[in-house]
C-alpha cells in the first residue's frame, strides 16, 4: 500500500528528498503525473500523492520516507492497499512514464 502524512507533520521537508518517485509535495502544491495536474491532496501540510509511492519497492527494501520523519508522521495508508505485484507494477507504470 502507499503511505500517507498524518497531521503531525511539522513541514521539515526531510522526508522530500529520499523519494525516490517524487511522489511528496508541499502543503497546497499540485502534484503531477504524465503531464497532468492534480489538485493538491493536503493544504495543511506535506503530503504524498498516492499513484506515485509504490512504498519504495523497486528501490529500497522498505519506505525511506517513514524513518527520517522526526514527528512519526508517516504511516501506512489503508485507503491505498496494494499487493506486492501491484507495488510492482505501478513501479514499472512509473518508469515508463518518467523515462527511467
Ligand atoms: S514510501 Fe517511498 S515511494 Fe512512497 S512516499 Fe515514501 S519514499 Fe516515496
Ligand atoms: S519528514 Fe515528517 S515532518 Fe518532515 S515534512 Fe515529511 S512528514 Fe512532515
Amino acid at each position: 500500500m502507499a503511505v500517507r502524512i498524518t497531521d503531525e507533520c511539522i513541514d521539515c521537508s526531510a522526508c522530500e528528498v529520499e523519494c525516490p518517485n517524487d511522489a511528496i509535495y508541499s502543503a497546497g502544491e499540485p502534484w503531477e503525473l504524465d503531464g497532468e495536474e492534480h489538485a493538491a491532496i493536503s493544504d495543511e501540510h506535506t503530503y504524498i500523492a498516492p499513484d506515485r509511492c509504490t512504498e519504495c519497492v523497486g528501490f529500497h527494501d522498505e519506505p525511506q520516507c517513514i524513518p527520517v520523519c522526526p514527528s512519526e508522521a508517516i504511516e501506512k495508508d489503508p485507503d491505498h492497499e496494494e499487493t506486492q505485484e501491484e507495488l510492482q507494477a505501478k513501479k514499472a507504470k512509473l518508469d515508463e512514464i518518467l523515462g527511467r
